[in-house]
């Protein structure tokens, strides 16, 4: 489960971790008075789950509290990655010196977890990964233990950090694994760690993603759940009672039931395409369902085109044909979509498809294949 900025600092400051005073605002003029309250300048922050916000325009600056309202009101309501700000952390600004990294994630492949720092934070950590890996130091966890004192202050000298940070920042880390280990977090991140002019050294960002399995044990976590902030579309699929997942490729996908989803997947995938999301439209669907699905399907602006795949049992082939022909007048013109139908009402289902000029796939393979070089295709075109 993913949580909040202000949310995965309030577990660290629990662990004695120093972070800037501030709160959260829902409006401008809540900014305002906080603003007012802390005195001097702030920083605006807009709590979303997502990272990069610096970049995205969702941090700003504010050295007046009228300041910090106009800030505010710009970030309010602001859309970054898909994402609607619906509130802000209102922080006293650092002034910083220097930017650090700290994070530990869930490392499958040695079984621990993972610390991994670099003095060269507040930057994207994959790039400097990719680009400078030396830069980055790993050790992992041994969770008879723990992180111990020694061993954080060993890896941080052995990253390069200045002589000046390495006591505090030490501290720092070992309240970092022990709050990762504690919360049952598949990753905690302070990025930046900043040395500030004056010589504080302190959280000036922090990310925790808590493991879902281990929220029985964190109540108080828990409830910070918010299901329609970390999926928009995941979230309105289930109050309409469909199932939709969201990948990162480009070919929509629709089956009933989830053994029959995730062999298109596999088929898709092994026809040379990759799925953008899967929407598993269950037993027994009318054609007002299967139309709704295609909407919400072709809604995920990554989706270059549909393939259905329906096994008719309790589902008839001529309602998923209704359902298709129904919802093509609402999709974008020119989206390819390929049917696969067998089993009950798939011969009257076909028929209605080629009476409606749409294409369908005499098996699984067929229809993935053809769906795939239909993308292809277009994709081609669209170069030329
Ligand atoms: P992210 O972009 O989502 O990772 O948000 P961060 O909280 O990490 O902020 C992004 C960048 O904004 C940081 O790397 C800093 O350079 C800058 N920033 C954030 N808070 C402060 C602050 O209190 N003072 C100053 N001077 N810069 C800040
Ligand atoms: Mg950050």
């Amino acid at each position: 489960m993913k949580i909040h900025e202000y949310q995965a600092k309030e577990i660290l400051a629990r662990y004695g971790i120093p972070i800037q005073p501030g709160r959260v605002a829902y409006t401008p003029e809540e900014a305002e008075a906080i603003a007012r309250d802390l005195g001097g300048p702030v920083v605006i922050k807009a709590q979303v789950y997502v990272g990069g916000r610096g970049k995205a325009g969702g941090i700003q600056f504010g050295n007046t509290p009228e300041e910090a309202r106009a800030a505010a009101a710009r970030v309010l309501g602001m859309n970054i990655k898909g994402l609607t700000v619906q509130k802000v952390l209102v922080v006293s600004k650092l002034e910083i010196q220097e930017e650090y990294y700290l994070g530990i994630v869930l490392d499958r492949k040695t079984q621990a977890p993972v610390v991994m720092v670099s003095t060269a934070g507040g930057v994207d950590i994959e790039e400097v990964a990719a680009t400078t890996p030396e830069k980055i130091i790993k050790q992992a966890i041994d969770l008879r233990w723990g992180l111990r004192p020694f061993e954080a202050r060993n890896i941080l000298a052995r990253a390069g950090f200045p002589s000046a940070v390495i006591a505090r920042g030490g501290a720092i880390l070992t309240a970092l694994a022990q709050a990762f280990i504690e919360s049952d977090a598949n990753l905690a991140e302070i990025n930046p760690l900043v040395l500030t002019r004056d010589g504080q050294v302190q959280a000036a960002d922090a990310k925790i993603v808590l493991d879902d399995n281990a929220l029985y044990r964190h109540r108080d976590y828990a409830a910070w759940e918010e299901p329609e902030e970390a999926n928009p579309l995941e979230f309105e699929a289930h109050k309409e009672g469909l199932t939709y997942v969201k990948l990162n490729g480009n070919v929509g996908i629709i089956g009933n039931g989830a053994g029959l989803v995730m062999t298109t997947l596999d088929m898709v995938a092994a026809c040379g395409g990759k799925p953008a999301n899967f929407l598993d439209i269950g037993g027994g669907a009318r054609a007002e369902v299967m139309a709704k699905a295609l909407t919400f399907v072709a809604r995920d602006p990554d989706v270059k085109g549909i393939l259905v795949n329906i096994f008719g049992g309790i589902t008839r082939g001529e309602e998923v044909a209704r359902g298709v022909i129904m919802a093509q007048q609402q999709l974008p013109a020119g989206l390819p979509i390929v049917v696969r139908l067998s089993g009950t009402g798939a011969e009257e289902g076909r028929a209605m498809l080629k009476d409606a000029g749409l294409d369908w796939g005499k098996d699984m393979r067929d229809a993935a294949q053809k769906i795939v070089a239909a993308i292809q295709a277009k994709e081609k075109g669209q170069q030329a």
